[in-house]
């Protein structure tokens, strides 16, 4: 619940003369994958113009923005930083000038050799401007001696590891691409025409596109004034890696990602948890809104009925003013409510989609027994987390992670359930089904599809910006 975060969303849009303003609701859609800024950059064929800040979409955009971004190609992105801080200059689209003219890039994923590149890059005497890992492949394209941008971009994308969905624009192109591995999720599509790129296809949905298929792992797309190409640039032969979590957690419902609706995956994931694990029980409970589905997948196959007896506060922001007097159990209370007439006296299973450091479902767990629940059973709908994620999502370190150092009884005793059970990998892989081998579950097995680094640099470089003291 809200203890893990995806870093960003993209978007592209190429041809059609309401382009900023599609980019922005497609941004709309996917600020689930990113709330911490938000940008555009367009094309009017001949000049770019960027503009990005830190803030919700609708907070970063209004009309007047809008109708200064003149063009018919444009792409966007909202961020949430797993690499480099929360400040505007990481924010994206990264736009540039170089020798061969302007482009801007948006990334969505984890560079994981990130360190090594900018090292040997800085050792050559890149400058950069910023502290996010996105920069490396605009110092690499500019060093390219590739004859076109989509030679410099292959060139640049081959030297990186990790996990990157990217579009990239020009004044005259746009170029989709997606790690060979497919870590992240690229999605495209169709409106009247104009080719769309979008994180998710919930974004195609709301502008009315029609979703044609995935960027494959390893391709990339270069859409030019007359011409739309597709080329397999990757030179490693890596096996396919997709997130499973997209599928768990991260990824909207309402979405199909790598071809598959969220929302079934995760009713499949509630029935499975339901035949593995079942309970007796008078009532089903979500923890809203990520595992509605699944609880509604466990009711289903279980016959205990549903009911939604935790209620969300949709308009609570990242922060928010604590009182000085103590509340019982405020941080999680000021998300949820429990509905105490609907669960009193109840024997209640509880479903969500994860645990992170456990604290959070211990609260919980107080909170519907003051609710008066005379039983609470935690059913998760994915195996334990084990391991931390290098690939584009924010886990804490290994050591924070519960489910690293502590048996399922032990958590169960530590959230103080009456009972708590686990999804299995076999039972999550079944889920998937037949391309259950092209996903990644590294972060519940450990067995990481790509090396990592663990060293991070300490940035010291502390710039003022509008007044305003920010620290890299
Ligand atoms: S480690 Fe986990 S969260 Fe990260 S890419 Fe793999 S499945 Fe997704």
């Amino acid at each position: 619940m809200d203890e893990l975060k995806e870093d960003c969303g993209i978007f592209g849009i190429w041809n059609n003369p309401d382009a900023a303003r599609l980019t922005y609701l497609g941004l709309y859609s996917l600020q689930h994958r990113g709330q911490e800024s938000a940008g555009i950059a367009i094309s009017d064929g001949s000049k770019l113009y960027s503009y990005k800040q830190m803030g919700l979409v609708n907070d970063v955009f209004n009309e007047h923005v809008l109708s200064l971004l003149h063009g018919r190609h444009a792409i966007g992105h909202v961020r949430y930083s797993t690499y480099g801080s929360s400040e505007l200059r990481n924010a994206q689209p990264f736009a540039v000038e170089y020798k061969d003219g302007s482009l801007a890039i948006a990334h969505n994923g984890n560079i994981v050799n990130y360190e090594t590149i900018r090292s040997r890059l800085e050792a050559e005497g890149s400058i950069f401007q910023s502290t996010m890992d996105t920069e490396v492949i605009v110092h690499l394209i500019a060093k390219s001696d590739g004859q076109t941008t989509h030679e410099r971009l292959a060139s640049a994308l081959n030297e990186l590891k990790g996990a990157y969905s990217i579009v990239l624009l020009t004044e005259k192109e746009l170029i989709a691409a997606r790690d060979p591995y497919g870590f992240r999720p690229l999605v495209i599509g169709e409106l009247n025409g104009a080719l769309v790129f979008a994180s998710e296809t919930c974004a195609l949905d709301l502008i009315g596109a029609r979703y044609i298929r995935d960027v494959l792992p390893g391709e990339m797309l270069v859409i030019g004034e007359n011409s739309v190409r597709s080329y397999m640039f990757s030179t490693r032969v890596t096996r396919q890696s997709q997130c499973v979590f997209e599928h768990i957690y991260f990824a909207r419902p309402d979405s199909i990602i790598f071809g598959k609706s969220v929302y079934s995956t995760r009713t499949a994931m509630g029935r499975i948890l339901g035949i593995e694990s079942p309970v007796e029980a008078d009532m089903v409970l979500p923890i809203p809104d990520s595992g509605v589905p699944a609880s509604i997948g466990f009711s289903q196959q279980t016959g205990i009925p549903f009911q939604m007896a935790l209620i969300r506060n949709h308009y609570v922001g990242r922060t928010f003013i604590q009182p000085y007097q103590a509340i019982r159990n405020f941080n999680v209370k000021v998300k949820l409510n429990p509905i105490s007439g609907v669960i009193s006296g109840k024997r209640i299973v509880v479903i969500d989609d994860s645990i992170v450091r456990g604290t959070t479902s211990k609260t919980l767990v107080k909170m519907l027994r003051d609710a008066g629940a005379k039983e609470v059973h935690m059913r998760i709908s994915s195996p334990p987390i084990d391991y931390s994620c290098y690939y584009g999502i924010d886990t804490p370190t290994r050591s924070e992670l519960i489910s690293s150092s502590h048996t399922v009884k032990e958590i169960e005793q530590f959230i103080g359930a009456d009972s708590l059970k686990y999804l299995s990998i076999e039972g999550l892989r079944s889920v998937i089904g037949q391309d259950a081998d092209n996903y990644c579950y590294a972060c519940f097995t450990g067995d990481y599809p790509e090396p990592f680094e663990l060293a991070k640099r300490d940035h010291q470089l502390i710039l003022f910006d509008e007044g305003r003291l920010h620290g890299g």
